[in-house]
């Protein structure tokens, strides 16, 4: 039986970050993949939101992602009122608008750079959980054995089903049809929002082809749903369906919202859809997935490699399934929010006034952009379990940004403070230490100004495990919990 460290189900974004980021981590790891390639049908994500983007740029990538795509600084509305991220301390404080196919084949692209085995054209059909590793079978009759199985293998998961992870939530409300179309006629596009719900109907850029978003008047259709569907559902919604004349695209989405009870189960972890489902309003769900991945990645490399405990997986559900959770608070309010009518009519414009106002704006922009994430790594300084941000230092070799420490995805502990007067002691080898200068001001998105600290511990996935406010105080305990016990010499 062929034997990976890590076996990753589900070759989308996440599974493809995941992998990824542990085969920076010099991590033996194999995807399994239905798909012949990247391609999917249809459009699904239309975008990168910046924490995203940042995550891509601590990789070093985030080029790739933005010189194809579009830079976009006001975007969505929350009750009404545009969201923009632009007096954020970000370098990225915009959305980029690019559809998904491009998000996966740039990924995948990177993703074949690196040392990552990829199983084609073959579905995982069953999951074995051991003692000591986990085995997975494969539709053409062949097994794969790991010593952790990640199931990044989309809302209908079969990994988590295998392992019997619940997945509570909110079934849905209401549905709608999503299709890419030729029409005749000259259909009216933009966003309306009527007493049957809101429709959207916007042109493919370059092409006759129309991409359309209709509410369905009921609920709880199943099966495929065809271009008679479609035409019923805009006839109902416009009076018209534009002389509808084919699909080359159409799906149904719901507001459905639920999330794994538990994102690890043994030797068994759930990331990206696989963990998490919800309506695509707010444009969360890929980043989300992409993020969990980069959450995940350093620590079950470290696990594999035993320079941690295995309770250090722990940590990937104690941080990210609150984040997940947040999320799907999040889009629900967005859906509701959503819908046409006088009640709905009177929440928007109530909460408008108050979002329009700068405090509640930063507020929902820092959470829609992800930007405001904080892991609950304990009190103290306000960096501590966010997002460190990237910043120009000095150092004696010259000027550097801080997302290329993070390039390799290795930690790094920042030494701002006299050069020589931090050590990493035995951890030297696993965690670099640099003695730069920082003269700029420090500031984070949605709290502005922070007190600037002297030094501080970031982890592979950027965000700040402990801060240095002269003394090196805390800091072996922060580099045991994060990077595992010293070694004995
Ligand atoms: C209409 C629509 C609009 C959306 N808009 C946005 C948006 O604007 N912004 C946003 O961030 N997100 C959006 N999303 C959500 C986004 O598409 C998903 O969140 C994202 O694709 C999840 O990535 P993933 O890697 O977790 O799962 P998926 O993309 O679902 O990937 C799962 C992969 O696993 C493979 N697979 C599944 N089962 C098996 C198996 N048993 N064996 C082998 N392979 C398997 C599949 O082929 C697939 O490649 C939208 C989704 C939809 C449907």
């Amino acid at each position: 039986m062929t034997e990976h460290a890590v076996v990753i189900v589900g070759g989308g974004p996440a599974g493809m970050m995941l992998a990824a980021e542990l085969a920076l981590a010099k991590v033996d790891v194999a995807i399994v993949e239905r798909r012949a390639g990247q391609d999917i049908d249809g459009s699904r994500s239309g975008g990168l939101l910046a924490r995203t983007i940042e995550v891509l740029d601590q990789r070093g990538v985030a080029d790739r992602f933005v010189s194809e795509g579009q830079v976009v600084h006001v975007w969505g509305d929350f009750a009404g009122v545009q969201m923009g991220i632009g007096d954020f301390p970000t370098r990225h404080n915009y959305v980029l608008a690019l559809w998904q196919n491009h998000i996966e084949r740039i990924l995948g692209g990177w993703v074949d750079e690196l040392p990552v085995t990829i199983y084609r054209e073959r579905e995982a059909t069953g999951v074995t959980q051991g003692d000591t590793c986990v085995e997975v079978a494969l539709s053409d009759g062949r097994s794969l054995r790991a010593e952790y199985l990640v199931g990044c293998d989309g809302g209908r998961s079969l990994v988590r089903k295998a392992a019997a992870i619940e997945f509570p939530g909110w079934d849905a409300s209401t549905s709608f049809l999503i299709a890419e179309v030729e029409m005749d006629g000259e259909p009216e596009v933009g966003m309306q929002r009527d007493d049957k719900g809101v429709h959207a109907i916007g042109p493919i850029e370059g092409e006759r082809r129309f991409r359309v978003v209709v509410r369905e008047e009921q609920l709880g259709r199943n099966g495929e749903p065809t271009l008679s569907d479609l035409s019923e559902q805009l006839v109902g919604a416009r009076g018209t369906d534009y002389g509808l004349r084919r699909a080359t695209w159409i799906s149904r989405f719901t507001d459905m919202a639920r999330q794994a009870a538990s994102y690890r189960k043994g030797r068994v972890l759930l990331a990206g859809d696989a963990a998490h489902v919800h309506s695509p309003m707010g444009g969360q769900g890929l980043g989300t997935g992409v993020q969990d991945a980069v959450n995940l990645g350093w620590k079950l490399a470290q696990v594999v490699k035993q320079t941690s405990p295995e309770s250090l997986l722990d940590t990937y559900h104690a941080e990210r399934h609150p984040v997940g959770a947040r999320v799907l608070q999040l889009v629900m309010a967005l859906n509701a929010l959503s819908p046409a009518g006088a009640r709905t009519e009177a929440l928007r414009e109530t909460l408008s006034e108050a979002v329009s106002l700068d405090g509640p704006r930063r507020l929902l922009a820092g959470r829609l952009s992800g930007l405001d994430i904080r892991y609950d790594l304990g009190d103290g300084h306000p960096l501590r379990g966010r997002r460190m941000p990237d910043l120009d230092l000095v150092t004696a070799d010259g000027p550097l940004r801080v997302f290329t420490l993070l390039h390799e995805a290795r930690p790094v502990l920042l030494n701002l403070g006299e050069p020589g007067g931090l050590e990493s002691g035995p951890w030297a080898d696993r965690v670099p230490l640099v003695d730069a200068g920082y003269e700029g001001e420090w500031e984070l998105p949605v709290l502005g100004a922070v007190s600037a600290p002297a030094a501080v511990l970031v982890r592979p996935d950027g965000h700040v495990a402990w801060v240095g406010e002269g003394t090196g105080a805390g800091l072996a305990e922060a580099l045991t919990t994060w990077f595992g016990p010293p070694r004995a010499a």
